[in-house]
């Protein structure tokens, strides 16, 4: 049990070490557009292997950023999977696009290439076809990626990951982020992902026309370049605007944080890995169903996801785990059923899988503070928490 006798969910893991290089930075000459976020910028793009990394201050602003890099307009489709968190779809809706959804998998929980390959056939033939497909990696598992990216080929869509729960997983192999079958991937580092600068956020690409793109959108589309501007430049002190950008950056306070934790990263996945480890072992067996692992992708392990065998009963579930102090979760509620959406007029019933995924759907909870008592205790005290019914 935690100190105030609830186990949360997810929970952050900030050492000596990070203190440190925050203080470091505070007492630095440069609070933001110092050195802590090239550096950090640099150990990501090596560690994901990518070409090129821009740090912002969250990863919704790098999704906001990779959609408009990508000319993400109106009249344009971006689609994504509902089951992710709003950002993965708020962000088409900031460039005024229109968004739609691919239903999930059942075994994967996530977007299915199969509901994908259908739905793209149809949107051919009513011209309606997406410029930029979200893959959300979701709890930390990577797509299909290889059959997102056959299909992005076959329709000319650009790929966005949104890999805000997949830093430190792989994908046949390869590190997440390292855009292999993708334009541009973005994590996050919110306090409950796998490393966190506080806020933050980055996104990945080999591309280095995205890159110089999304640079100049996270700083109001300034530049000081002077091969990039309209006319020679009228003294030292000189900038352009060549585009509407926003501040996105991230600060290096933050940037240091982030850099900090970064060194821990691969630590953080083996002790999450074995954690999950034990929830199966201990999971075997029984009725609740755990997100499948795919041979081609090794997950992170962000969140362990789990589905109830009986959608009934989930709201007594969650209370009585609630009243133990056991700090479960719903990841998530199906985007196109948020009445933002609705309004946009998304209904009931549009993608059943994602609908059924919701109804049975319990977070228990994974970070790297969790004792084996802990992981014991959970799984104890859901089990009977379903027995007694
Ligand atoms: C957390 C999260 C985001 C947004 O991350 P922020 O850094 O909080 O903006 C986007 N997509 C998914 C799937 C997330 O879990």
């Amino acid at each position: 049990m935690q100190d105030n006798g609830m186990i949360p969910y997810g929970k952050q893991d900030i050492r000596s070490q990070d203190i440190q290089a925050v203080v470091d930075v505070l007492e630095s000459d440069y609070l933001t557009q110092g050195s802590a976020v090239p550096a950090f910028e640099g150990a990501l793009s090596q560690y994901a292997g990518a070409g090129h990394a821009v740090c912002v201050n969250s990863a919704t602003s790098a999704l906001h950023i990779a959609c408009l890099a990508l000319d993400l307009q109106p009249g344009d489709y971006l689609w994504t999977s509902p089951i992710s968190f709003v950002a993965s779809a708020n962000c088409g809706l900031y460039c005024g696009a229109k968004v739609d959804f691919v239903d999930i998998d059942s075994s994967t929980f996530n977007l299915c290439p199969k509901a994908l390959s259908k739905k793209l056939a149809d949107a051919e033939k009513e011209g309606k076809l997406p410029k930029v497909v979200v893959a959300v990696h979701l709890g930390g598992l990577s797509c299909d990626m290889q059959a997102i990216k056959m299909l992005a080929d076959q329709y000319g869509f650009a790929i966005i990951e949104d890999a805000s729960h997949s830093i430190g997983a792989t994908y046949q192999d390869e590190n997440v982020g390292c855009c292999r079958y993708s334009d541009i991937a973005v994590f996050s580092f919110h306090p409950v992902k796998i490393i966190t600068s506080g806020e933050g956020g980055a996104a990945l690409t080999n591309n280095s026309a995205l890159y110089k793109r999304m640079m100049d959108l996270r700083c109001h589309g300034i530049t000081r370049q002077t091969q990039d501007m309209t006319k020679a430049a009228e003294g030292p002190w000189y900038y352009q605007q060549l585009d509407l950008g926003f501040n996105y950056r991230l600060s290096d306070i933050h940037a240091a944080l982030g850099l900090s934790q970064l060194s821990r990263l691969d630590k953080y996945i083996r002790k999450r890995h074995d954690i999950m480890g034990e929830y199966r072992t201990l999971l075997n067996g029984t009725s609740f169903q755990l997100q499948s692992e795919t041979p081609e992708a090794k997950s992170s392990y962000h969140l362990c996801l789990v589905q109830l065998p009986c959608t009934q009963q989930r709201a007594d579930v969650f209370a009585k785990m609630r009243h133990q102090g056991i700090g479960v979760n719903v990841h998530y509620i199906p985007i196109h059923l948020q009445p933002y959406y609705q309004a946009l007029g998304f209904s009931k019933r549009q993608f059943p899988k994602a609908e059924a995924y919701y109804d049975a759907a319990l977070t228990l909870p994974l970070h790297v503070g969790l004792s084996n008592n802990d992981i014991h205790f959970i799984v104890n005290t859901l089990k009977s928490a379903v027995l007694v019914n």
